[in-house]
Formats: C-alpha cells, sequence, structure tokens
C-alpha cells in the first residue's frame, strides 16, 4: 500500500480527496477518509482544508489552526496526507479549481476520488461549477446519520438538476473507480458515526467534554489555543 497519498499505488491506484472546513477535525472526518480508503481500495486520501469556504460563514478558527489540527490528527496515518494547497491560495476555496490542481500535477489518467458525505453530496448543485466536477473526479459518497441511514446511504431526496446528472454514472463496484480517471458515482458505507463539528464547537463553547470525539492532539491543541470558547 501507498505510503505516500498523491503518489504511491501506482498510476492506477484511485487517490481520495477529502476536503472540508475542519472547523475542527473529527473522528468523523477520520473515519470517512479511512472507511472510504479500505472500501474503495484507494492508494491513499488527501485531505484538503479550506482556505476561504465560499459556502458559509468565515469559519471559527483560522486556516492556520484548521491546518495545524488536520496535521495532528493524520501524523500516525501515512495513507492520510494533508494538502495546504487551498489555505495558502488566495482563492476561495472552489472544489472545482482544487481537483484541476490536483489533474496538473497527477495528470490526466489517474483516477480521483472525491470524498463527500451525504449532506454534502445533496447540497453539490450549490457548489461552483459543479457539473465540471463529474469531468474531474469520480464521486464516493458515505451515509450520515440525519442525512442518509446506514445502509442506504444516498440523501433521501435529491434536486432534479443533481438527480439528472447522476443518471448513467452510478456503479456498486469499487474495482471501476480503476477503469477511468473521473465520472464515475459510488455510494458506500461507513459506521455511522453523528459528530459533527458545529456539534463539537458548541460542546467547548459550553465548557462541555469533547474527549473521543476528535483525537487527544487536536483535542490539546484547541485547549492550548483556547479555540471556539
Ligand atoms: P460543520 O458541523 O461545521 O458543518 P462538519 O462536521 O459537517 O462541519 P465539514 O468540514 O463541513 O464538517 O465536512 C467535510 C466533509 O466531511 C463533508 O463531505 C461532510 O459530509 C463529511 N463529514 C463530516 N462529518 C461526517 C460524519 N460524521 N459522517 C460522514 N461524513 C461526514
Amino acid at each position: 500500500m501507498a505510503a505516500e497519498a498523491g503518489s504511491g499505488g501506482g498510476a492506477n491506484t484511485p487517490l481520495g480527496v477529502l476536503g472540508g472546513t475542519f472547523d475542527p477535525i473529527h473522528l468523523g472526518h477520520l473515519r470517512l477518509a479511512e472507511e472510504a480508503r479500505e472500501a474503495l481500495a484507494l492508494a491513499g486520501v488527501r485531505l484538503i482544508p479550506a482556505g476561504q469556504p465560499p459556502h458559509r460563514g468565515t469559519p471559527h478558527s483560522t486556516a492556520e489552526d484548521r491546518l495545524a489540527m488536520a496535521r495532528l490528527a493524520t501524523a500516525a496515518n501515512p495513507a492520510l496526507t494533508v494538502d495546504d494547497g487551498e489555505v495558502r491560495s488566495a482563492q476561495k476555496s472552489y472544489t472545482v479549481l482544487t481537483l484541476q490542481r490536483l489533474r496538473a500535477e497527477l495528470g490526466a489518467q489517474r483516477p480521483l476520488v472525491l470524498i463527500l458525505g451525504a449532506d454534502a453530496f445533496a447540497g453539490l448543485p450549490a457548489w461552483h461549477r459543479w457539473e465540471a466536477l463529474f469531468e474531474l473526479a469520480h464521486i464516493a459518497v458515505a451515509n450520515r446519520p440525519g442525512y442518509a441511514p446506514h445502509g442506504r446511504r444516498w440523501p433521501a431526496t435529491l434536486s432534479p438538476a443533481l438527480d439528472a446528472a447522476c443518471r448513467g454514472r452510478h456503479s456498486a463496484d469499487p474495482a471501476d473507480l480503476r477503469t477511468a480517471p473521473a465520472g464515475r458515482i459510488v455510494p458506500f458505507d461507513m459506521t455511522p458515526l453523528a459528530i459533527s463539528a458545529s456539534l463539537i464547537r458548541d460542546l467547548v463553547k459550553n465548557g462541555h467534554s469533547v474527549r473521543y470525539l476528535l483525537p487527544d492532539p487536536v483535542l490539546d491543541y484547541i485547549a492550548a489555543h483556547r479555540l471556539y470558547r
């Protein structure tokens, strides 16, 4: 198995891409990456913290803090790497631009797999140039409590535009991800974890423990930097 998520595993081994605000990174994100890697036989997963997320308000912690927490959370797992491209960019963090950057870096043939929770997937039509995403990467969709239950993976309702864009792209077989660089949609099941960054921020703000919802080094970072108070 690849040691570096960006280059290992052979030219045809799909590489996972997990973007997010990671404000803060938590075990839901980490299990999503790890279970996608295993279920879809990915070379690894690149976690890409957003610099300026376009679809939501200003994050509660700085891009540098969110990047540092993502690095701490993944330090012990060589299959998960952190990409600082969006944080370092002066542009808004549009996924389409990030995938274009990865394409330029990794070549036109490398299968890329954009990993999304069911909530993010259902919201796709609000993303900048979202239909171009299908030309740049495969999309893997995981269940998320409150949005799509385990065994269903798929959001209960999809906008007609998204439904139409998905037609003919479904695949139940992860092996299909190796046969093209982009364009398939593969649902997969992960351990249902009702953890969200907003839940963690609320708990910290109200003086409650968040231990065991995120890795201990991230917990220590939040305490040391007095984040989310
Ligand atoms: P917030 O609560 O601040 O909205 P979040 O916990 O949803 O944050 P994001 O950084 O917005 O975290 O999510 C990045 C990606 O991870 C999205 O695709 C989202 O669907 C997915 N994700 C986050 N938490 C989970 C979870 N518990 N289960 C499955 N997917 C998740």
